[in-house]
């Protein structure tokens, strides 16, 4: 019997490879670090995602069921993988928990690690409790407790979410866009507003990169509709004047500093390289690129090929993506393993 392909991660992207190999009849391992399946929507607690508008418990939550029902694949939680040697057909998997097994192919799902916002202290994050990021304003929305200030538990009336935090900042050598977080915040003040209509919700924005169709039905919409407000601003520092958190910058239209007080202030953080990528890439023999994420070898060629021949790359892991587009590439990089393994036993 032909052996399993390994797959490093059971978010999004591993769990659309796990079930591609699955639906063909092909063995797959999920070797996953975090006591359950999911990724980031389910490990981290989103509420609604962004485009489809389902709760990430659902949509992501039934990819998981559909994996944990899969015959042929075996989910190992809590482990990682320690030891990758061998050629492509023929590689050999040891694990953290002690498990070692054969393994004809590997693909990275490892995704990202979010970040954190202690790296931005001007910024107010770790000095005032009423400073959160999208992550905690996403777990208060999917928890049903509602978005609430942290440090009373009140309704805050003036909410200011700051984009850009943690992505396109030389400064603290972010220098990449991570993609997903205007819109996620544009839908996220749609949803500050529909919960709490009195409540004023502004964006502090660079630019807005509402890519593609997502312009109408985010940044538009969330305007048009849900009377949020967008400032495009330079931010200097987040302070407190003992009742309010003040939000001190200059408007870069109009070349005038603002001072506004606020009772929440969001920060839109950004997706970092996954920080274990230099032991991933250790174990598995494969190149980062300069920023730290898994680099894809060849854009043109199979999908999701590392530098090493039979390891390949999904999702996140090569930099910042989303969740619809990770989903992709876990299916589109379990095609290219297959044909992989099969130009292997033609030449055999
Ligand atoms: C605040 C926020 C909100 C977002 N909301 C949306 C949205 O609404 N819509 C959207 O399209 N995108 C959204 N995204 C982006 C979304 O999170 C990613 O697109 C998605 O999680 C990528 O999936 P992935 O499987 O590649 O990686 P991940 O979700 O990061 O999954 C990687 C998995 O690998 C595991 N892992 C990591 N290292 C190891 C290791 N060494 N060994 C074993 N396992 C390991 C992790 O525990 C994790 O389970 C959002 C991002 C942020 C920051
Ligand atoms: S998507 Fe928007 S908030 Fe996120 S890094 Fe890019 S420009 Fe900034």
């Amino acid at each position: 019997m032909s052996k399993p392909i390994l797959i490093v991660g059971g978010g999004p992207a591993g769990l659309a490879a796990a079930h591609s190999f699955a639906t063909v009849g092909k063995k797959a391992v999920i070797v996953e670090k975090e006591d359950r399946l999911g990724g980031a929507p389910i490990l981290s607690g989103y509420a609604k995602l962004v485009p489809s508008g389902e709760w990430a418990s659902d949509a992501i939550g039934g990819m998981v069921t559909r994996v944990e029902q899969a015959a042929n694949v075996d989910v190992e939680t809590g482990a990682t993988v320690t030891g990758f040697d061998g050629t492509p057909g023929n590689f050999t998997a040891e694990l953290s928990n002690g498990k070692k097994f054969e393994a004809e192919a590997a693909i990275l799902c490892s995704g990202f690690t979010h970040f954190d916002s202690v790296n931005k202290p001007e910024w107010g994050f770790g000095t005032f409790e009423d400073v959160v990021t999208t992550t905690q304003v996403e777990q208060m929305i999917s928890s049903g407790q509602g978005v609430r200030c942290p440090s009373d538990g009140r309704k805050p009336e003036r909410v200011a979410i700051l984009l850009c935090v943690g992505s396109r900042d030389r400064q603290i050598g972010r220098e990449w866009c991570s993609k997903i977080c205007c819109t996620v915040s544009a839908n996220m003040a749609m949803e500050i507003r529909e919960e709490l209509p009195n409540c004023h919700v502004y964006i502090y924005y660079m630019d807005i990169r509402t890519f593609g169709l997502y312009e109408t039905k985010y940044y538009w919409q969330s305007q048009e509709e849900f009377k949020v407000k967008y400032i495009k601003a330079r931010i200097a520092e987040v302070t407190s004047d003992g009742d309010k958190l003040i939000v001190k910058g200059e408007d870069t239209l109009v070349k005038r500093p603002i001072t506004i007080p606020f009772d929440m202030v969001v920060h839109a953080i950004g997706m970092d390289p996954n920080v274990d990528n230099p032991s991933i890439a250790e174990t598995f023999g494969i190149d980062l690129e300069q920023h730290g994420f898994i680099d894809v070898a060849n854009r043109y060629g199979a999908m999701g090929e590392t530098s090493r021949p039979g390891v390949y790359v999904a999702g996140a892991a090569t930099g910042p993506e989303t969740i619809d587009d990770s989903i992709a590439q876990g299916h589109g990089t379990a095609m290219a393993v297959l044909s992989g393994l099969g130009e292997i036993s033609k030449s055999a």
